[in-house]
């Protein structure tokens, strides 16, 4: 049983909108209020970076539920009005606007925002990719340009990348790895990845980092990069990470560390939770903290808080998921593979261009990769579940 009789929740995306729903499923009656910064109702940022900016969908599609949908969910919607302060002890948000908002449990969901290079500030021609007004954005950049730089070789460039070669641009990605997304995929996959873009033209520049931008009457004209090349762009995208969106914590006395720290049951304090991009909780599997940006994640860990909320939690453990979709491949990865795991081919063959692999660490099976064959990925999950679910040292945040 619960005594909480009012939640609001700060942030209205994928994290925030899953929590507010999954709290009206299991049957909380209290009132429930949702704020957010940006105007628009809940839409979905996997789609920003493939459908709505090839133009495959309207940005319309990209909403996460309908007006009728939200409207059932009988919640306060609060938008266009960011949170600028917490009060931890009294659960009370100051917005932008001044108002402020109080409720017996606070959810944080405040995702985070995209890292620039300090000198494309500015700059006519240069883009990020986080919010919908981005994809916007970037999407009249591309079609009005010929030659992109994608800055960043992990899973948003490359997807962006992607995209942009698919609507006929010639198209570079820089990035530090000798090859695209190494980081999370491994060598062995990442080696595909680099060969599956190379084959659809896209040109890889690994191993360096961006140097300097060029301008010209404001707006970009290329770039160098670390190993001297001169490279020339219309439009620069830099996806060069993200950083979770805490500033307006700073002031409030939680624990902030590469986002906001939570315990096992993903709690920040006494009546405030974390969940989503911005969330670093204790994962009692693997023993340490961890944060996690995938949409699986955000959906998840919507659903645990929300029974922890009513009084019903358990500790959050799951096994981090994520999908990306680049050219006519479909890769889905389960668990993180460390920088020592071996992998091995388990299924189909890269030749046929559908497979699956596994990555095995010092403790055994940590992370398998499905290339276009989701269903056998999905079952050779089992294989890994143990390493994340096994509970080890307690850590205290
Ligand atoms: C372009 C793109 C493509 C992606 N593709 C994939 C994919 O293919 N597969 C995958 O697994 N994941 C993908 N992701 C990651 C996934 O979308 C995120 O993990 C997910 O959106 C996280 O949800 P969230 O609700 O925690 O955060 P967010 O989606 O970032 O939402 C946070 C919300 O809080 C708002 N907010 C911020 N600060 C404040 C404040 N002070 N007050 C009020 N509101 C605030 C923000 O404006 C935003 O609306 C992608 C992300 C991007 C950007």
């Amino acid at each position: 049983m619960t005594s909480v009789q009012s939640v609001l929740v700060v942030g209205a995306s994928a994290a925030g909108l899953t929590t507010a729903e999954a709290l009206r499923r299991k049957g909380f009656t209290g009132s429930l209020s949702l704020l957010g910064s940006e105007s628009e109702l809940p839409y979905d940022r996997p789609p920003l970076s493939k459908q709505v900016l090839s133009g495959a969908w309207e940005p319309e599609r990209a909403q996460l539920r309908s007006a009728e949908a939200l409207a059932a969910l009988d919640a306060e919607f609060v938008l266009g009005d960011p949170a600028v302060g917490l009060d931890a002890d009294n659960r009370k948000i100051t917005t932008a606007s001044g108002r402020t908002l109080t409720a017996d449990a606070v959810v944080i969901a405040t995702g985070a925002t995209a890292r620039t290079l300090p000198e494309q500030r500015g700059v006519r021609g240069t883009h990020v990719l986080r919010k919908l007004e981005d994809a916007a954005a970037l999407r009249a950049g591309l079609l009005s340009a010929r030659r992109v730089v994608v800055v960043g070789d992990g899973v948003l460039g490359a997807e962006t990348a992607a995209t942009a070669r698919q609507m006929g641009l010639d198209v570079t990605l820089v990035g530090p790895q000798e090859a695209p997304m190494t980081g999370q995929l491994g060598a062995l996959v990442a080696g595909h990845l680099a060969d599956l873009h190379r084959r659809n033209g896209v040109k890889l520049r690994g191993g360096v980092l961006p140097d300097a931008l060029h301008t010209e009457d404001g707006a970009v004209s290329g770039l160098r990069l670390s190993d001297g090349t001169e490279l020339e762009a219309d439009v620069v995208v830099t996806a060069v990470g993200c950083t979770p969106a805490t500033d307006w914590l700073e002031s409030s006395g939680l624990n902030l560390d590469n986002g906001v720290v939570c315990d096992a049951y993903c709690r920040a304090a006494p009546g405030i939770w974390a969940v989503g991009d911005v969330a670093r909780w204790h994962h009692q599997g693997l023993g340490r903290l961890v944060r996690l940006e995938n949409r699986t994640n955000a959906a998840e860990q919507g659903l645990a808080v929300a029974a922890d909320i009513l009084g019903d939690g358990k500790p959050y453990v799951p096994v981090p998921y994520f999908w990306t979709d680049q050219f006519d491949v479909k890769l889905q990865v389960y668990g993180i593979a460390s920088a020592v795991a071996r992998a091995e081919v388990v299924e189909g063959d890269p030749v046929e261009g559908r497979f699956v692999v596994s990555m095995t660490g010092p403790q055994g099976p940590e992370c398998v990769l499905g290339w276009n064959m989701p269903k056998q990925a999905r079952l050779q999950r089992a294989a890994v579940v143990d390493h994340y679910t096994r509970p080890r040292q307690p850590v205290t945040p």
